[in-house]
């Protein structure tokens, strides 16, 4: 099958399409789950899916799914095979780009249409997904599709959930071809697929800096964040000499220094913390100050990363607080473990883009993604493209159509040789 290629041309043709349903005034994208826009977007997809002859389906989450039969391929056929799977999401955030999940469903559909054209037959059955709702939302369930799909996301969940003007999510999904009353049975079982594979913009800087047009991720990132107190003393402002004070705030300023140094000093550069909040009390300019809180987030590719770097800044917290005479209280708010893709996804991956010439990096994810909940059903893995600028979730976003070509042909191959080595 060495052969066989995408078309750049009419890729590039049907982001341009594509990225005109949503599209606002500024150039960015508002396609947020069930949106009439995103509705528009899904029966563009459902009419390009038709043309190609292939079975299309609407789950009970409103996930849309294609299917293409297996034939025998010159092989004898030992009962049937499970689904080989691919694809993203269509929805936005708002004011987003037109990549974002967009290209990962356009290039599954890209993949279809070639096998289709050159008449491929493979061993397993093959099925473009598109999941819903896998942004952030106005219902507040990301990743909705894929966690329904993967068994973590029940009828009960539906329940009163309603958006700021009222709309009641059941209604919202039944508006997209769902069904809230038979919602489980939109859940897949492991026996029924081989693998899954997404392409994604990469989001960051890491393939465009090193100029490699192909990233295969081997983890979907971590995130582990805690609400930290640091407790000293508010006393007066004037009349307490600095050697007698417990001033929470400077400890926590030293302290906060310290989470940076310790995420800087990481070996892994996927190793990264952020504190986005802090309150300060009293917070009156002639008061030292008696508490303050503060959000730590730490995001990594294993928990021993993780846990390395948090090991490491709360040895340095201790001793701050121990020398200002300060107590330190930490309260763990989100440990979601990250997710390892499956090795022999990536090995055909990356071998596939060596035959095809192209570099690859192996690469965490550092966001969260549909590919983190399939990894629970079945060999999961993700294809990255490199962001220009590494712009996402603006209307700036964008990737080069020489890189996309060369990941849609990444794609097209490692599915045709992932039909050909797995046997269940
Ligand atoms: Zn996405």
């Amino acid at each position: 099958m060495k052969e066989l290629r995408v078309n750049a041309a009419r890729i590039e043709s049907r982001i341009r399409e594509l990225g005109e349903i949503g599209r606002n005034a500024q150039g960015g994208m508002d396609r947020t789950t069930f949106t009439p826009a995103e509705l528009e977007a899904r029966e563009w997809l459902k009419a390009r899916l038709r043309e190609l002859a292939l079975d299309v389906r609407v789950d009970e989450a409103a996930n849309i799914w294609a299917r293409r039969e297996a034939a025998a391929r010159g092989r004898p056929v030992e009962g049937e095979l499970p689904v080989i799977a691919f694809g993203s999401h269509l929805d936005s955030v708002p004011n987003g780009g037109r990549y974002d999940g967009a290209l990962g469903v356009l290039l599954a559909l890209e993949v279809m249409q070639v096998l289709r054209e050159n008449g491929v037959e493979t061993r397993h059955p093959f099925e473009l997904v598109s999941f819903s709702a896998e942004e952030p939302n106005p219902f507040g369930l990301s990743t909705f599709g894929s966690r329904t799909v993967s068994g973590k996301l029940g009828r009960r969940d539906l329940e009163g959930v309603r958006d700021a003007h009222g709309t009641l999510l059941v209604d919202a999904l039944r508006a997209a071809g769902g069904d809230p009353d038979r919602f489980e049975e939109a859940r897949r079982r492991p026996e029924e697929l081989a693998a899954f594979l997404e392409v994604h913009i990469e989001q960051g800087l890491r393939l465009l800096e090193r100029g490699i047009p192909v990233g295969v991720v081997s983890a979907i990132t971590g995130i582990y964040r805690e609400s930290v107190t640091v407790v000293g003393e508010a006393n007066h402002a004037g009349t307490t000499l600095m050697g007698n004070r417990k001033d929470a705030l400077m400890a926590a300023s030293e302290m906060m220094l310290a989470f940076e140094a310790a995420c800087r000093e990481h070996p892994s550069e996927e190793t990264v913390g952020t504190i986005g909040t802090i309150e300060n009390r009293p917070n009156a300019a002639n008061i030292i100050p008696g508490e303050v809180r503060f959000h730590l987030e730490l995001r990594g590719k294993t928990r021993e990363e993780i846990g390395e770097a948090l090991d490491a800044w709360a040895a340095r917290a201790e001793a701050i607080a121990a020398r200002r005479g300060v107590r330190l209280e930490r309260k763990l708010l989100l440990d979601q473990h990250p997710v390892r893709m499956d090795p022999l996804v990536a090995d055909v991956c990356a071998a596939e883009a060596a035959k095809l010439g192209y570099e690859t990096l192996a690469l965490g994810s550092m966001a969260g993604h549909d590919a983190a909940h399939m990894a629970s059903l079945t060999r999961s893995g993700m294809l990255f493209v490199p962001s220009l600028g590494g712009k996402s979730h603006c209307p700036e976003e964008e990737s080069r159509i020489e890189d996309i070509e060369k990941t849609a042909n990444v794609l097209l191959q490692s599915l045709l040789a992932l039909d050909d080595q797995l046997n269940r």
